[in-house]
């Protein structure tokens, strides 16, 4: 595995391939890496002939300073799993090397207003920072094809609209979410979590399953209801439970106004917010 810390010069190695021939998948990480990440890196090394994956946390799209501060770094252990994994190249620049003129865009990005549900309320700004440093990413990696996660399901789709309306080259996968043998979704968060929590916490994967089960014989409003309540306890404290269209993200209020829905949902546990969800129709 190449390991480049230079824009620069992984920008030369990849003109160098690409000019071969060669095929780039790409997995943007923010590190901490788990074993969801690495489902999103064999199913690049499957598609491609060089699969990039960089690790990058990426100041500009956490609005808590603290949040930040806290994130998990663990480039080390992230390295040998990526390295025993079969990935090609590690990218893990510093912020200077991804905002050499700074961090502060020149123009926000037309997100569609998909950055306003769900996260987009209660993390302001979030998608700016996110969307700000895919683009930059896709500048320097220049990939036929990015992998993301159904995990983060909203930033997806913010990304997909981001590409279709800047008519970037890149052909976006996205994988499903990955899960402990509980059902809670893996996260780098979880290494937060004390052993007792990540076994509560799999009441939000239960939750979740527990809407799509009745989605037939209760009302939208009556599934977010009995959700809510759920997940709102002396362990958890409930952000948002939303059931939404998949294409516009906003809330439907019938199970026939789309073909797609999403039940999608945030929850703080131990300090920790953790996000969910799953696909309901
Ligand atoms: P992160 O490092 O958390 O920013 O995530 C990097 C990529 O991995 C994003 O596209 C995430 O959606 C994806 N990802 C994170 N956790 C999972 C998971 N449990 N299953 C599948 N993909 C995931």
């Amino acid at each position: 595995m190449i390991i480049f810390d230079s824009t620069l010069q992984l920008m030369a190695y990849i003109d160098q391939e690409k000019a071969k021939g060669k095929r780039i998948g790409f997995v943007p990480t923010m590190g901490a890496l788990h074993q969801g990440h690495i489902e999103l890196m064999k199913k690049s090394l499957r598609n491609s002939d060089i699969t990039v994956c960089s690790i990058f946390v990426n100041p500009t799209q956490f609005n808590d300073p603290a949040d930040l501060a806290k994130y998990p770094r663990t480039l080390e252990l992230d390295s040998q799993m990526l390295k025993e994994a079969g990935v090609h190249v590690l990218f893990a620049p510093t912020k200077e090397q991804i905002y050499p003129d700074g961090m502060i865009p020149d123009k926000k990005i037309d997100l569609g207003g998909l950055d306003i549900p769900m996260e987009g309320v209660f993390r302001i700004g979030h998608f700016d920072g996110v969307a700000q440093v895919v683009k930059r990413l896709l500048e320097i990696v220049k990939p036929d094809t990015l992998y993301m996660g159904q995990k983060d399901f909203q930033q997806f789709s913010i990304i997909n609209f981001m590409i279709n309306q800047l008519k970037l080259p890149v052909k976006l996968i996205i994988c499903p979410t990955k899960r402990e043998k509980n059902g809670l979704a893996m996260s780098s968060r979880n290494q937060r979590l004390s052993p007792e929590m990540k076994e509560k916490a799999s009441l939000i994967y239960k939750t979740l399953m527990a809407v799509k089960k009745h989605r037939k014989s209760k009302t939208i409003s009556e599934l977010v209801s009995y959700a809510s309540k759920r997940l709102n306890t002396s362990d958890f404290k409930l952000e948002y439970f939303s059931i939404v269209d998949a294409q516009t993200l906003k809330d439907v209020q019938t199970l026939n106004e789309s073909n797609m829905i999403y039940a999608c949902t945030a929850v703080w546990a131990e300090g920790v917010r953790l996000i969910d969800n799953i696909r309901i129709k």
